[in-house]
């Protein structure tokens, strides 16, 4: 078995330590405006805005293409509560849609049947950093008239038939906070390429007070979004060493992978021929009884995983969400029941995977129904 590539030295304290030196100045966003340069270089958008949280980043892009009370936001119900969240805040009302089981793409059949005149953007979700169709996507979209901003909170590297995530409609959001690929502790950002669109973003993140050309400071609420210059200083060392995160994600995946081949009952999800993929999380089928018990089984033997450890139940199954009038949306309940979505740091070294292996395999040939 081949080990997995040293993890590069990186200097993560050098700009935190000039971001200090500066403080306080309560008009410094240059440590962020800095970030948000890079961002657009390394991730290839016209603009990036860096926000507080992912959470603030899907608020920011959906207030910025007008999503407000009475709209109706498209959404898979194969996601965190983190999705659906600033859809309500704005006055919106998500409307969860079921995924493929055998693509973890949407099912297109079902957002059509859930499209109304209310219906105003779709906000596609790169669950484990796994993308569906952009051609697809754009089409049904754009037949609809309906606006794309895409939750790639977890899909930063992630491309699909050319597409990167986050550039398949007028906004992608990402997350910085730990446990992302690219991560800072706290944060998130938006990509987008429309000027206005990214005017309104920069003025809702610090409660309107940078207004776009031709309005008034704080002629309207905004957000307390901004990212804080420390973070911004930390964000950007990330993102310098970025393709060194990506590929050290990527020989993680690929080794707990190799080392879990012929584990009983557990078969490893591929991604799309056209999907280049940033192996966020190592997937697998669970062909055992009672799947879902069996994730929480090796969460509770230090085995982390989505379903297992975060208790990721789909979102319209969540009562603060349900109107209670819809069917449920079983295609994304049989996906994370069966799902072993196995969550890794850069710091897991050879010793972490192959604990893992070591527990899954063991596990796997004792558990029975
Ligand atoms: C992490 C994450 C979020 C939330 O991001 P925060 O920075 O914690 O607000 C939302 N959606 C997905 C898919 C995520 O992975």
């Amino acid at each position: 078995m081949t080990g997995l590539p040293p993890l590069p030295a990186a200097d993560l304290g050098g700009g935190m330590a000039a971001a200090l030196a500066a403080m306080p100045d309560p008009a410094c966003a240059e440590f962020t405006g800095r970030f948000e340069h890079d961002l657009t270089r390394v991730l290839d958008r016209r603009h990036a805005v860096a926000v507080s949280s992912g959470t603030t980043a899907l608020h920011t892009a959906l207030s910025a293409i007008g999503v407000g009370p009475g709209d109706e936001v498209l959404l898979p119900a194969l996601t965190v509560v983190m999705t659906a969240q600033p859809v309500v805040q704005l006055g919106a009302t998500p409307v969860f849609v079921d995924s493929d089981p055998n693509t973890l793409d949407l099912d297109y059949t079902d957002a059509a049947s859930k499209v109304t005149t209310r219906t105003k953007a779709i906000v596609p979700v790169h669950l484990w950093g796994r993308m569906g169709d952009p051609a697809r996507l754009r089409a049904f979209a754009a037949q609809r008239e309906l606006t794309i901003v895409e939750d790639a909170a977890q899909a930063a590297g992630t491309s699909r038939a050319g597409v990167p995530a986050g550039a398949a409609g007028a906004a992608g959001r990402f997350s910085t906070k730990d446990g992302k690929i690219l991560w800072s502790g706290e944060g998130g950002f938006v990509l987008l390429d429309d000027p206005a669109l990214t005017a309104h973003a920069r003025a809702l993140r610090g409660h309107w007070l940078t207004p776009p050309p031709g309005r008034r400071p704080q002629e309207r609420l905004g957000l307390p979004g901004r990212m804080p210059e420390l973070i911004a200083a930390l964000a950007q060392a990330n993102l310098r060493r970025f393709p060194a995160l990506l590929e050290r994600r990527r020989a993680q995946t690929a080794y707990l992978l190799r080392a879990l081949a012929g584990a009983r009952g557990l078969t490893p999800l591929q991604p799309a021929p056209d999907e280049t993929w940033n192996h966020y999380s190592p997937l697998l089928r669970i062909g055992l009884p009672r799947p879902r018990a069996f994730a929480e089984h090796l969460a509770q033997l230090a085995v982390p995983s989505s379903t297992g450890s975060f208790r990721l139940v789909p979102c319209d199954t969540r009562p603060m969400f349900t109107g209670g009038e819809r069917a449920p949306c079983r295609g994304a309940a049989q996906i994370l029941d069966r799902t072993l979505a196995l969550v890794l740091t850069e710091r897991d070294d050879e010793a972490v995977l192959d604990r893992y292996a070591a527990v899954i395999i063991r596990e796997a040939a004792a558990w029975h129904a």
